[in-house]
């Protein structure tokens, strides 16, 4: 997906980050603070998909290698979740809204390891938003903050 397309923007306008399963991993988590600090971006959209591939294999139980299981592991959480939210979930219902979760959980995660972006949100130097593209209909989804963002903010630092 071209991002500056979803967004109607032009080039320069918008700090990308692609990562397969929108994970939030050191480097990830280095590039925001690079956007956060020395870019000064006043937005940070953490973005998942439907249909996404990542999360498909870890529903499946796909066996995976390499550093392509450890991408694996950072999406597990997102899935149990996804699983223990909903009696009953038809497969592709069920890895999308382990896609959605999985973008509450690396927020979570951005906000347990990255100081500088905690204290930018603390200081409303920035917001962090979450959003579902469709795939299909082509259109975004506002997440909005995380709703538990003020506690997982104090618990921090
Ligand atoms: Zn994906």
């Amino acid at each position: 997906m071209r991002v500056s397309l979803i967004f109607d923007c032009g080039i320069g306008d918008l700090f990308v980050i692609k990562v397969a399963g929108n994970l939030c991993g050191t480097n990830e988590m280095g590039t925001v603070e690079y956007g956060v600090d020395h870019v000064g971006i006043p937005l940070l959209v953490i973005m998942g998909h439907s249909k996404c591939r990542a999360v498909t294999a870890v529903v499946k139980r796909a066996e995976l290698q390499g550093n392509l299981a450890n991408l694996a592991k950072s999406i597990e959480p997102a899935v149990e979740r996804a699983r223990a939210g909903a009696a009953y979930l038809e497969e592709q219902e069920l890895i999308d809204e382990a896609a959605r979760e999985n973008v509450w959980h690396q927020i979570e995660t951005l906000f347990a390891n990255s100081d500088a972006v905690s204290n930018a949100v603390r200081e409303r130097r920035l917001e962090v938003v979450g959003a579902f593209y469709n795939v299909e209909e082509g259109d975004v989804a506002w997440m909005d903050k995380h709703p538990r963002q003020n506690e997982l903010l104090r618990t921090v630092g």
